[in-house]
């Protein structure tokens, strides 16, 4: 057994960007200095308020809850909530939250379920199937995010939370440099909240998703379903992840370094401003006169049968 690089008890993880083993207690002091650090970078939390958790019932969002829950657990000021969405995803969704709800009963938060049906009349599935042009993926994540941002709004949440890990990051970074996408480079990380916009924050974002995944083993999160979503492929993204774990694995370092040199230009960048206006339709922020969700739901509607 390595022996743990800090105290010489064995040790459950090898980090190779750091060169250090660590026990399970080191591993854990780790983990949470990161998020700690990460969560000091918002600059909301001098205060106290109620934290949204987008909640999925997969390992990310599922260690998000658990460490927040750990970390806030002194402060009777900050008050968590998991926000869960049921996209009518059959054969994959309902053990997701099905494990989402349990967790967040172990850790005594309060959560609640949106459902695409409810809010939009219509679910993943029923678009899937009709539209055979645009990815489900399109619908989803704009709807998710629709859905999430205007409950954390009501619930007058000072954050949203969401799992988004390191290698989640570095991808996202790195797609949208490939793409020459730098709006919506910047947007992944809003300088100040916006009108309409509930902050949205990452804890996670400088955990490694090996990581998470160790951590999830170690603390008996185990996600019950281990499927993934029928729709998942999403390829351009998926040739970047391979990519990234390949120069990782040859210059350990490499994902840490893209989102410390993101970070380094956000700093430098102005804050673009975009003018949120009110959807004319559902009423929520939208960049132009009518919000993204409501341009695709329409769009889609309007597709021959
Ligand atoms: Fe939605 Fe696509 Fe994710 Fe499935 S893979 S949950 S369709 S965004
Ligand atoms: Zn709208």
């Amino acid at each position: 057994m390595v022996p743990c690089s800090r105290c010489g008890r064995p040790s459950v993880i090898h980090q190779r960007y750091s060169g250090l083993n660590l026990c399970a207690e080191h591993f854990e002091e780790d983990v949470q200095r990161k998020i700690r650090e990460t969560l000091r970078t918002y600059r909301i939390f001098s205060r106290g308020g109620r934290v949204a958790v987008a909640l999925s019932g997969g390992k990310d969002s599922s260690v998000l809850l658990y460490t927040l829950k750990r970390i806030f657990s002194h402060r009777r000021d900050i008050e968590l909530i998991a926000l869960m969405v049921d996209e009518g995803i059959s054969g994959y969704r309902e053990d997701t939250l099905q494990n989402a709800a349990a967790l967040a009963d172990r850790l005594d938060v309060p959560h609640i379920t949106l459902s695409f049906r409810e809010e939009f009349g219509i679910t993943i599935d029923e678009i899937a199937e009709r539209d055979l042009h645009q990815a489900p993926c399109t619908y989803c994540g704009v709807m998710r995010k629709h859905l999430l941002n205007k409950r954390a709004r009501e619930l007058n949440a000072i954050a949203l939370a969401t799992g988004h890990n390191l290698d989640d990051e570095a991808q996202t970074i790195l797609l949208n440099y490939l793409r020459g996408d730098v709006d919506r480079l910047f947007r992944l990380l809003p300088k100040r909240p916006k009108e309409g916009l509930v902050y949205r924050i990452k804890p996670l974002r400088r955990i490694p998703e090996r990581e998470v995944a160790i951590y999830a083993m170690i603390h008996g999160i185990f996600p019950r379903g281990h499927g993934s979503c029928p729709n998942v492929p999403r390829a351009m993204r998926l040739e970047v992840k391979n990519i990234l774990n390949e120069i990782e694995a040859r210059h350990p370092g490499t994902k840490y370094s893209i989102l410390r040199g993101f970070d380094k230009i956000r700093e430098l960048a102005p804050d673009i401003h975009v003018d949120l206006h009110r959807c004319e339709r559902c009423g929520e922020p939208a960049g132009g006169s009518v919000c993204k969700t409501c341009q695709l739901l329409e769009g889609f509607r309007a597709k021959p049968l």
